[in-house]
C-alpha cells in the first residue's frame, strides 16, 4: 500500500509569529499516520528549517527556477533551495501557470530542475471550469502531465503529481470524490504507461481540502493524499487533515 502524503500549500501567506505558531502546532500534534509537508514563502524556508530539522516533517517551497544560477532578477534556483534542506517544491500550480504564463515544457523543465538537485517536485495539472463543461478535462491534464513524463525520462517515478481542478482552488467547491477519483484514474494509467514505478507514486488531490472532506477523498483507489491551500493556515486543520490521510 502507498503511504499517503499531506502537503499544506502556504502560497504568499505568513508571517514570523504566524509561521512559529503553526509549525509549533503541526509538531506537537506529531505524530501521524501519513508522510506531512509544508511548502512556505522563500523567505520563511530558514526558519521552517529550524522548526523541522528534529522532526519528521518535511518542507519545501512553491516554484524554482529553470536555471541552475545566472542573471535572472527574483528567481529562485534548485540548488538554493537544497541549501535550505527542502525536500519538495510545487511547479506549475495553477496560480503560476494564470498569473506568471508558465506553460507546460517550462513546468517540465522546472521539475527536471528540481529533480537534478534532488528535490521532488510536486507537479500540478488541473483543469478550468470552462475546459471542463467542454469535456476536455481529461485531454488536459494529460497534455500537462505528458511534457512533464518526457521531461524527466526515466526519473518519472521520483515525482509527486497533484490533480488539482482549478475551479476548485480556494472556491470551497470541492470535486467529490468520484470526479477526482476518475481524474486521478486517468494519470495512474498515463504514469503507468511511462514508468514501472506508477504504482508507487503519490498523486495527491489537491482544491478546498477541509477537515470535513478529507476522509472521503484520501479513501478514493487513486488518490494518495492531498496539498492543502487555505486549510494549511490553521494548525488545527491542517492537523485534522493529517489525521484523515
Ligand atoms: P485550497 O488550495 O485548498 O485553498 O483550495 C489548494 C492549492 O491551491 O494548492
Amino acid at each position: 500500500m502507498r503511504r499517503k502524503l499531506v502537503v499544506g500549500n502556504w502560497k504568499m501567506h505568513g508571517n514570523h509569529r504566524a509561521n512559529a505558531e503553526l509549525l509549533a502546532g503541526i509538531t506537537a500534534a506529531r505524530p501521524f499516520a501519513c508522510d506531512v509537508a509544508v511548502c512556505v514563502p522563500f523567505p520563511y524556508l530558514s526558519e521552517t528549517a529550524v522548526a523541522l530539522a528534529s522532526t519528521d516533517v518535511r518542507w519545501g517551497a512553491q516554484d524554482c527556477s529553470v536555471h541552475e544560477q545566472g542573471a535572472y532578477t527574483g528567481e529562485v534556483s534548485a540548488p538554493m533551495l537544497s541549501e535550505f534542506g527542502c525536500r519538495y517544491v510545487i511547479v506549475g500550480h495553477s496560480e503560476r501557470r494564470a498569473y506568471h504564463g508558465e506553460g507546460d515544457q517550462v513546468v517540465a523543465d522546472k521539475a527536471k530542475a528540481a529533480l537534478a538537485r534532488g528535490i521532488t517536485p510536486i507537479v500540478c495539472v488541473g483543469e478550468t471550469l470552462a475546459q471542463r463543461e467542454a469535456g476536455e478535462t481529461e485531454a488536459v491534464v494529460k497534455r500537462q502531465l505528458s511534457a512533464v513524463i518526457h521531461a524527466l525520462g526515466p526519473c518519472v517515478g521520483e515525482m509527486v503529481v497533484a490533480y488539482e481542478p482549478v475551479w476548485a482552488i480556494g472556491t470551497g467547491r470541492t470535486a467529490t470524490p468520484e470526479q477526482a477519483q476518475a481524474v486521478h484514474h486517468t494519470l495512474r494509467q498515463q504514469l503507468r504507461a511511462a514508468t514501472p514505478r506508477a504504482d508507487d507514486m503519490a498523486l495527491l488531490y489537491g482544491g478546498s481540502v477541509k477537515p470535513d472532506n478529507a476522509s472521503i477523498l484520501f479513501a478514493q483507489a487513486d488518490i494518495d493524499g492531498g496539498l492543502i491551500g487555505g486549510a494549511a493556515l490553521k494548525a488545527a486543520d491542517f492537523v485534522a487533515i493529517c489525521r484523515a490521510a
